[in-house]
């Protein structure tokens, strides 16, 4: 038996045939239908947020969402290396320049001690990422932005379902960026979206996630093809059903594991930012080599020989990959640097179980295998 860093969560079939029904009947299969429609309307309200719109998956999202600030090429975007290769990317690929800031060494999300620092004439925006389904500074980075009248477009896609002082965590920035992939929280199998609050937004979004049409012989952007189709959508409304009891298991989980990983000498576990409530979307425990005695690629494989698949997750810093090297210095953002080298991110997901955690610390921490 092999355990996996993540698991899907998947609603029943039945659920599933019996949304996919009426699709088969109106033979509407795409372009914002009835359920997509209906998923719309439901994440909203579940999310707390006043506009969503919804993508065929996280990344088009973000690229779609930097499109419709009309940034002109070339300008800069303050964003983290320590995040999935697509906040990168999608910044690179809409002709825009990240610039790179360090982190928090406790939370890893971006330090905003080190922002204002980065801002240039060139800046226009700044896009943080909600890492592990933990919340960055929203308040400070508010302010930083509208001090230098910059954008805020967060990468939200780790933070499903998170609040922060009771609000939706897609409440904060001009905005926030989610992804309903399979391995997250929530998933409409591929799936993403973009949640904000100026209405401005909704009918760029929207045109740019249909190439750009406007009307039957009128396109006035050049837009690419994003749209979720009620396939996914109707995945959604089956998943959705079942989200909060899932976050309320991976609770159990990462309390679990806090109990038998919280004392261990040389293992850190991440701090929340108060007045958070998480989702427990991963559980990344930072191994110091001095302290523990072994580094994390001993653990890593220590894990890996028990067929327990943890997952050295952000490694690289994306300053470090391979399509970005001589770009940038990676000794720029010499925490995010050390996070990527000794951090590990054990099995997290809704039906893991207890017996397993409890196997997979006592791997950890050498008890067996005579470490
Ligand atoms: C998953 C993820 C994305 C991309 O989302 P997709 O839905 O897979 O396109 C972007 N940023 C981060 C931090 C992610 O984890």
């Amino acid at each position: 038996m092999s355990t996996f860093v993540t698991q899907s969560s998947i609603a029943p079939l039945e659920e599933y045939i019996e949304e996919i029904r009426p699709i088969f009947e109106s033979k509407r299969m795409t372009n914002m239908g009835p359920v997509y429609k209906k998923l719309q309307h439901q994440l909203k309200k579940y999310l707390d947020v006043p506009e969503l719109s919804l993508f065929v998956n996280g990344h088009l999202a973000l690229e779609t969402g930097l499109q419709t600030f009309d940034f002109p090429t070339g300008s800069e975007v303050i964003t983290t290396p320590y995040t999935f290769v697509s906040t990168t990317h999608a910044i690179v690929r809409q002709n825009l320049v990240p610039v790179f800031c360090d982190i928090d060494p406790t939370d890893y999300t971006i330090d905003v001690n080190k922002i204002e620092e980065l801002i240039t004439e060139k800046t226009v925006a700044i896009m943080p990422v909600h890492v592990y389904g933990n919340l960055c500074d929203v308040e400070t980075i508010q302010k930083i932005a509208d001090r230098h009248g910059l954008k805020v477009l967060y990468d939200g896609a780790h933070a499903f379902g998170t609040t922060y002082k009771g609000k939706g965590v897609g409440n904060f920035g001009d905005m926030c960026m989610f992804s309903f992939h399979a391995t997250k929280v929530f998933n409409t199998i591929e799936g993403g979206a973009i949640a904000f609050k100026d209405t401005c937004y909704q009918m760029r979004l929207h045109e740019l996630k249909n190439f750009g049409i406007h009307g039957e012989d009128r396109v006035a952007d050049v837009g690419g093809n994003a749209k979720l189709d009620e396939f996914r959508a109707a995945m959604g409304i089956c998943n959705l059903r079942y989200v909060d009891e899932n976050i309320k298991k991976r609770k159990a989980v990462a309390e679990k594991y806090d109990e038998l990983l919280g004392d261990v000498a040389g293992i850190r576990l991440m701090q929340l930012r108060d007045g958070v409530t998480p989702n427990y979307a991963y559980y990344p425990v930072y191994i110091d080599p001095v302290k523990f005695g072994e580094n994390r690629d001993d653990v890593y494989k220590r894990l890996e020989e028990n067929n327990i698949h943890a997952r050295r997750y952000f490694y690289p810093a994306t300053n470090d990959l391979v399509c970005y090297r001589g770009k940038f210095e990676i000794q720029d953002t010499p925490v995010a640097h050390d996070v990527s080298m000794n951090i590990l991110c054990l099995p997290m997901y809704a039906d893991l179980g207890m017996d397993e955690v409890e196997r997979i610390c006592e791997i950890v921490t050498g008890k067996t295998n005579g470490r």
